[in-house]
């Protein structure tokens, strides 16, 4: 009997996520990663234009990350982060406190960006519970995304993604992204709810999932202003916009105003391995210290602060802070803009935006504006048949590319855009 292919055997096994198995076409096979791209079984090889999720920034199988992680799974594998500490987890702490907003004081470890929403949500209630004052409600933005749990995708906007869930999805009040004409009204809006919201939690300039929605740092830092003058909590979740995605390495640094909770995940160790960050303020660290035990942060998860991801994440961060990886964070968003500047007017463009080294193309599609357009899967089909990963969400074409790719495979990239734009 003929030896079953690799895609036969996934086939037979596995429930791939974000998939409706009944008539999927066949996973791809990847065997290998190099750089931008990903090698299949066959040989065809992949640029990575979307970072594989948005996770990857220094390139697929990067030897340096390959190599400080060998050398920690040769000297500590894992260790039970609670009662016990080790060397990786505080170095790792200690540089990300020295690069985020001085505000930010605590590194609260676990491993995906959900449950890094998980556990911000986590601090900011129970905060208010530690102190004695009644606020349970959180605030979000309509279209917002947070993460697949339950307490993340409650403070994602309702979506076909949750609807199979809603009722069971706690309360959560949505208001518009912020803009010139709605500023005023939005500030209204926060103060009348403010004395029941615990925190108000934002995706700092660019929703990613829902459509690489882009709103300006201006109208942002009215919201945080204004929340910090009713005295509500602020969550950046930073999983997405951290580490260079956005043009500065955190999205909040294109801010005045600091958010009291931020969190991380993706890009934090390069794209290599799963871990979740949570940072916060002195002022609600402080809130869980007591005589009183039921005032303890009770969470953690297995794998809390495994050795092996943070000293990814460690060589991850050599790596992003070198000139020349800084130097590459201006180069792709320069490059974007001229791309957008080159095709800007196109009949089939409903809207191009470009928030640093992202760079989103909407597609004009009349009144369908449905994820679950046809467009969409003639569009993803097409690039990969042209040898490039882009994921359209919809009608929206965006690259988020590994910082290490080069003018030329950008150019590729754009080259199969103008097709597109051409054929579609
Ligand atoms: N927050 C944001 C802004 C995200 O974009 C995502 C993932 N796309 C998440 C949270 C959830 O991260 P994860 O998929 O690692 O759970």
């Amino acid at each position: 009997m003929a030896e079953k292919s690799l895609v036969e055997r996934d086939q037979a096994v596995i429930w791939h996520p974000y998939t409706q198995m009944h008539k999927a076409a066949p996973p791809i096979p990847i065997v290998r990663g190099e750089g931008v791209y990903l090698i299949a079984e066959d040989g065809t090889k992949f640029i990575d234009a979307i970072s594989s999720w948005w996770v990857n920034i220094h390139g697929h199988s990067h030897p340096y990350i390959a190599e400080k992680v060998a050398e920690q799974l040769r000297t500590l594998e894992h260790v039970i982060f609670a009662g016990f500490t080790h060397p990786s987890a505080v170095e790792l702490a200690e540089r990300l406190i020295a690069i985020l907003p001085n505000n930010q004081k605590r590194v609260f470890y676990s491993d995906n960006g959900s449950t890094a929403v998980e556990v911000a949500l986590k601090m900011c209630l129970q905060y208010w519970s530690n102190v004695e004052q009644p606020r349970t409600k959180v605030l979000a933005f309509h279209g917002s995304y947070h993460g697949d749990t339950f307490g993340a995708m409650a403070v994602s906007a309702r979506s076909s993604f949750t609807r199979p869930f809603e009722k069971l999805l706690f309360e959560v009040e949505f208001i518009d992204l912020p803009n010139a004409t709605n500023i005023s009204a939005l500030k209204e809006q926060l103060s009348d709810l403010a004395p029941e919201l615990a925190a108000f939690i934002f995706e700092p300039l660019v929703q990613g999932a829902s459509g690489m929605n882009m709103y300006e740092a201006k109208y942002l830092d009215e919201l945080l202003e204004h929340c910090k003058k009713e005295g509500v909590l602020t969550i950046a979740d930073e999983v997405m916009t951290g580490f260079g995605r956005t043009g500065k390495l955190f999205a909040s640094n294109h801010l005045y105003e600091q958010p009291d909770v931020m969190c991380f995940s993706k890009g934090i160790t390069g794209g290599t391995m799963a871990l979740g960050l949570t940072t916060c303020t002195s002022r609600i660290y402080d809130a869980f210290l007591s005589e009183d035990k039921m005032k303890t942060l009770f969470h953690g998860h297995s794998f809390t602060a495994n050795p092996v991801t943070c000293s990814a994440a460690l060589a991850s961060l050599d790596l992003l802070l070198k000139p020349e990886t800084l130097n590459d964070i201006e180069r792709i968003a320069d490059q974007h803009r001229q791309f957008a500047l080159s095709i800007s007017g196109h009949q089939k463009i409903r809207n191009l935006r470009q928030t640093g080294t992202i760079l989103a193309v909407e597609w004009e599609t009349g009144n369908n504006t449905s994820y679950f357009n046809s467009l969409r899967d003639d569009l993803y089909n097409f690039f990969l048949g042209e040898g490039i990963i882009l994921r359209p969400l919809g009608n929206i074409v965006y690259i988020m590319p590994p910082y290490c790719i080069t003018n030329a495979q950008l150019g590729c990239i754009y080259k199969q855009i103008i097709k597109a734009l051409e054929k579609f």
